[in-house]
């Protein structure tokens, strides 16, 4: 049975979840405020509005990172991942907030008075919980903005990140619980709540995996596309086809383990419509992807899909499609070609495929079918020598994209981006320039750090501060209030 395609997700719009986040975070600061905080001096007040923000911004880290389609189905899961590395730092600036704030600013007339509060706060017996909470927290923040400079491997920084953000989870909620200022009569109800809530369906993601979901396919064939490129194709072995969306990817865990721990995000590189197998192209880049060549066939594959935003119903309907691939994100790109050919659309495509090499391009028959039946035009460029016809000298410039964009109707065309980030930043922002709404230009980041960053991407991020700065005015409005 062919897989089918699957319908968008119903997930909020963005304006949605920011108001959501907002008033998520600001309504046991009211709650707190109106009952405990009474009568408490400005600095007192938000002390507590700040450790209040704190842990709620926390407990949303706990739905924000990533696995939630609900949430990120339309944000998509760079953009989701983007906003929990930005909210931990902010959430640790409140936290770092709430002991000074509650001491309360320096006396003039009692000039250690300051000195010997804090001191208080870091040796009372009853505040180990905070301390703990602090220092995980501060933790957990260093190690995700290092990441990349750590020496050991990613799946042991996320199991640590995973375990050590449940522990200050719990100490969070001990503290909330044993210190009266958070906790009010509402507060023993709420804190509770609000951490089953968020926990919840965290745990559910890896239990769910832990007791064998997604399992039941195999590897049918592995075989080397380009160089360091390998083209995986898995087939059903007990699993049913499931239906998703050309662009989508999926978290796949090869052999035995089942955590959650040992699975990789991957593209779907297949079309939904193209038959019960299911096709991934992945690029040697690391301790995993490094050994990619010899997972053998047969090998059992926990496939947990379908993930992602990056796909065609973000399309105007009928407009022109602009396809930009860079090195192994060809990947989702030929999804959305494979897609656009069976559907027999007619409207205009085009495809600006580069690479660093042309050794590390992918054969055109992966592609080069479904474009000629699109009636579709190609550019092709590498930054080393181009070699062969129709190849053009790299990296991307405005030139390249106004060449591909020849003739479409930049009001009507959507872009599907998908590469390295200093690439797509480029490419996102020769787009704008030749007139490309943002709205129209998609993204789908391999990487989660902020490499390479286009004119969207620093709006997008002038929102998060906004959202976060309404966070913190709250806190002051209540506390003078
Ligand atoms: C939505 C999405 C789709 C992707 N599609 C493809 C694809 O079609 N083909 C392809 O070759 N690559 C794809 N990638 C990238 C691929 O997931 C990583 O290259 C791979 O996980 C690296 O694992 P590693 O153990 O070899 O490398 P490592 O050395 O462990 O890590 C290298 C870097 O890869 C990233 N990474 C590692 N493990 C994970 C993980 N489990 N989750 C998220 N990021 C991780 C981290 O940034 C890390 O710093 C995609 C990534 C995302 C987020």
């Amino acid at each position: 049975m062919p897989a089918m395609p699957a319908r968008p997700p119903n997930s909020p719009p963005p304006w949605v979840l920011a108001a959501l986040y907002f008033l998520a975070a600001t309504l046991p600061i009211a709650l707190a405020l109106m009952t405990v905080g009474r009568g408490a001096g400005a600095f007192t007040r938000a002390g507590i509005a700040a450790g209040i923000a704190a842990f709620v911004m926390l407990l949303a880290q706990m739905v924000t990172s990533g696995r939630f389609e609900r949430l990120s189905g339309r944000l998509g899961i760079d953009v989701t991942m983007g906003f929990h590395k930005w909210a931990g730092p902010v959430a640790l600036a409140f936290a770092l907030a709430h002991p000074f704030l509650l001491v309360g600013p320096p006396d003039p007339d009692r000039p250690n008075r300051q000195a010997r509060h804090l001191a208080a706060v870091l040796e009372a017996p009853g505040l180990a919980d905070a301390r703990l909470a602090l220092l995980l927290l501060a933790l957990l923040v260093a190690l995700a903005l290092l990441r990349d400079r750590l020496p050991f491997r990613y799946e042991v920084w996320r199991a640590s990140h995973g375990l050590a953000a449940l522990a200050l989870v719990a100490a969070l909620l001990w503290h909330a619980l044993s210190d009266g200022r958070a906790a009010g009569s509402w507060g023993a109800v709420f804190w509770p709540a609000a951490v089953a809530l968020a926990t919840v369906p965290a745990l559910w993601v890896y239990l769910r995996r832990l007791a064998g979901a997604g399992t039941g396919w195999v590897v049918e064939e592995n075989r080397p596309v380009a160089e360091r490129l390998w083209q995986v194709t898995l087939r059903p072995a007990g699993a049913r086809p499931f239906a998703f969306r050309a662009g989508q990817f999926a978290w796949l865990a090869f052999g035995r383990c089942r955590v959650p721990l040992c699975d990789h995000p991957f593209s779907i590189a297949s079309a939904p419509g193209s038959g019960d197998r299911l096709r991934f192209l992945v690029q040697e880049a690391g301790d995993f992807t490094g050994r990619i060549g010899a997972i053998p066939p047969g090998t059992s594959v926990a496939v947990d899909a379908p993930h992602g935003s990056f796909s065609l119903d973000r399309a105007d309907a009928g407009g022109p499609v602009l396809l930009v691939a860079g090195g192994v994100g060809i990947a989702p790109i030929l999804a959305i070609l494979g897609a656009l050919a069976e559907r027999g659309e007619n409207r205009p495509v085009r495809l600006l495929y580069a690479c660093r090499d042309p050794a590390f391009m992918v054969p055109e028959a992966l592609w080069r079918v479904d474009l000629e039946r699109l009636g579709g035009r190609a550019i092709l460029l590498t930054d080393s020598a181009p070699d062969g016809p129709g190849v053009e000298q790299g990296p991307m410039t405005l030139d390249h994209v106004r060449a591909a964009m020849a003739g479409l109707d930049p009001a009507r065309t959507t872009a599907f981006l998908c590469g390295p980030g200093g690439m797509m930043a480029r490419a996102a922002d020769c787009l704008e320039g030749c007139g490309l709404p943002p709205r129209a230009i998609h993204f789908e980041r391999f990487r989660y750090d902020a490499q390479g960053l286009s004119r969207k991407d620093w709006r997008r991020m002038g929102a998060w501060v906004a959202l976060f700065g309404s966070v913190a005015g709250a806190i002051t409005l209540f506390a003078l209030a």
